[in-house]
């Protein structure tokens, strides 16, 4: 009885799906635009972990660079010292190249264009484009106005461009103090894009950079690095997420005003949302630097270390991205279609074992006590290539607790007293007792096996309604096993309730460790991060914990139950 649902077959990256982007850039290649080339980028902020969020953006970057015949640019958007660390630079390469992607020796910094960048900003203060401004950042807000009410002009805003090149210059000499003043665009007040009212392009950090050190003191804003990043490196489709739709006219004015001999063109989609998690790295810090999950890559995390940890393969996030697609609205994702997507990849290439999670030991009273049968088990009925292994079966098994029920309700056709079960790849067992502790709790069962129906088959055609998973005692392995459970009780935690913090919604039950588990013995030769199925159980892989705790320690990536699939059978998803 495996619970296990066929997934519908799929046909991963055979066919690259078409989206608006990739119309626009189809025809943009057609129109022999930018000399028929196309170059993205994927530009993270090395200040956190990259998450699923991120895989979709990945995905699409460099799945169009390579649809294109183009390349994907992987730069760094390091402009912010504060919060980014060369650990999270490293971190971030590891991950998209392990999720199939490579830059080959297009590895850029915004970092690297400093001088460049200050170039540009003295280049427009030169066109009366930009002006060093004493308001502070309050001041500066109630300046700007709303979005009914236009702006006031700052005090600062009329200073002879003799006098903001040599400002401008004292700031990066650090002969203010931070928040003493800014460059600003000198665009329009009353635009009514608030992104336009004379937007901040520089300000004051007496901060040493990861990279930089601490050449630098002033830091150039994310909407001026990265329109002139982008420029730099000839980006023909910066792709980027919605909220920077109203940052666009900026990214033009930018570079129309001065006068750059590139221009690229920026598009934005719709950024991944999934239930039942969160996808902000300001989030994600909080967890992780709050304790309330083990580390950036425990493995209940969305990011793509915990989900590597966890034992997702590669194969399956970028099938889920080519899913979802890409579109122009907002939509949350149902994160049972992720862990279908897991499924469908894990189903047809991981191998198969036994293992017990919560044991009860059966005695075989009429099997000869010194007996040990290698009883020939399928590695993989997807992929019949896969082969088959040896498993030891002997006099004494454990099987699963729950496998077994004193008085069975309805419905309940595994192992009770006086029942017979087929125990998979093994024999037909009938219970005939059961051993009690103190407490009164069934503690054994003894059992009689039908020496006729060796490798569970049943000569006479007898049925069974039961096959039970099992491992020998004298054999097995002993496991400790991670079983995780969605991180959030409720689908949406930062929209479930106003007012009430996220973290309330935390899953106590997402993790639980099952301490005492047997596994069989061929587990022993596979290695940390190797992919499995135990059967009925789900899919596993093995925790490099294994080494420092010298014991056999497994993460569940996801059950059997595929409740996205029963969804697609009744037809009630696309
Ligand atoms: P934060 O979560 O703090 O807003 P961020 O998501 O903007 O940070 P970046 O490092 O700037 O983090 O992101 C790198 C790229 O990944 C950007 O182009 C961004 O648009 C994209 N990206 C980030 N989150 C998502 C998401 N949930 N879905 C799709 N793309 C995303
Ligand atoms: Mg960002």
């Amino acid at each position: 009885m495996n619970e296990q649902v066929k997934a519908t077959t799929s046909s991963e990256e055979t066919t690259a799906s078409r989206d608006f982007i990739r119309d626009i850039i189809a025809e943009d290649v057609r129109l022999g635009k930018n000399g028929g080339r196309v170059i993205t980028r994927f530009p993270p902020e090395p200040n956190g972990y990259l998450h699923i969020g991120h895989a979709k953006s990945i995905c699409l970057n460099f799945g169009v660079a390579q649809e294109f015949n183009g390349v994907c640019h992987m730069r760094f958007d390091d402009t912010n010292p504060e919060k980014e660390d060369k650990e999270y630079v490293e971190a971030i390469l590891e991950d998209v190249r392990w999720l199939g992607y490579d830059w080959g020796d297009k590895l850029f910094f915004a970092s690297d264009y400093f001088d460049q960048l200050y170039g540009f900003a003295v280049e427009l203060i030169r066109r009366g484009k930009a002006y060093v401004c004493h308001l502070s950042t309050e001041e500066i807000r109630q300046y700007r106005g709303t979005l009914t009410e236009p702006g006031r002009e700052s005090p600062y805003r009329n200073r002879s461009i003799e006098e903001n090149l040599r400002l401008f210059e004292d700031m990066r000499q650090g002969k203010f103090r931070e928040g003493e003043c800014v460059l600003r665009a000198k665009i329009d007040m009353a635009s009514p894009n608030l992104n336009l009212r004379d937007p901040v392009l520089y300000r004051i950090k007496h901060v040493p950079h990861h990279r930089t050190g601490t050449k630098w003191c002033i830091y150039p804003m994310y909407d001026f690095a990265h329109a002139l990043s982008d420029m730099i490196e000839g980006i023909t489709h910066s792709l980027c997420t919605l909220e920077f739709e109203d940052h666009r006219p900026l990214y033009d004015w930018i570079l129309d005003t001065l006068e750059t001999p590139h221009h690229p063109q920026q598009i934005e989609f719709a950024r991944l949302n999934l239930s039942y998690t969160v996808l902000s790295k300001r989030k994600l810090v909080e967890l992780v630097e709050g304790g309330y999950v083990r580390g950036w890559d425990d493995p209940r995390l969305p990011t793509l270390a915990g989900m590597r940890r966890r034992g997702v393969p590669p194969e399956a996030i970028r099938e889920f991205c080519r899913r979802i697609g890409v579109a122009k609205r907002d939509s949350v994702v149902d994160i049972a279609l992720l862990e279908h997507c897991i499924r469908e990849d894990l189903n047809r290439r991981a191998a198969r074992f036994m293992g017990v999670l919560r044991p009860l030991k059966v005695v075989i009273e009429n099997y000869p006590p010194d007996l040990v049968e290698e009883m020939e088990a399928i590695n993989n009925p997807e992929d019949p290539s896969a082969g088959t292994r040896q498993v030891p079966f002997s006099r004494e098994l454990w099987i699963e607790a729950d496998d077994f029920r004193e008085n069975p309700p309805k419905k309940f056709f595994r192992l009770a007293p006086g029942r017979e079960v087929r125990l998979r790849y093994g024999y037909l067992i009938t219970c005939r007792d059961v051993v009690r502790n103190r407490n009164g709790e069934v503690v054994e069962l003894r059992c009689t096996y039908d020496p006729a129906t060796r490798g569970g088959d049943t000569p006479d055609g007898r049925k069974v309604k039961a096959t039970l998973h099992w491992v020998s005692v004298a054999h097995a392995i002993p496991a400790e096993v991670r079983l995780y459970d969605r991180l959030f009780t409720v689908e949406n935690p930062t929209a479930e309730k106003e007012g009430v913090d996220y973290k309330s919604f935390l899953n106590p039950h997402s993790l639980e460790v099952v301490a005492n588990a047997w596994m069989e013995p061929n587990l022993g030769r596979v290695k940390p991060g190797e992919r499995f199925q135990l059967e009925r159980l789900g899919y596993f892989c093995v925790d490099p914990d294994s080494e420092p705790m010298g014991k056999l320690v497994l993460n569940r990536t996801v059950t059997l139950k595929d409740t996205w699939a029963r969804l697609e059978q009744r037809g009630l998803v696309d």
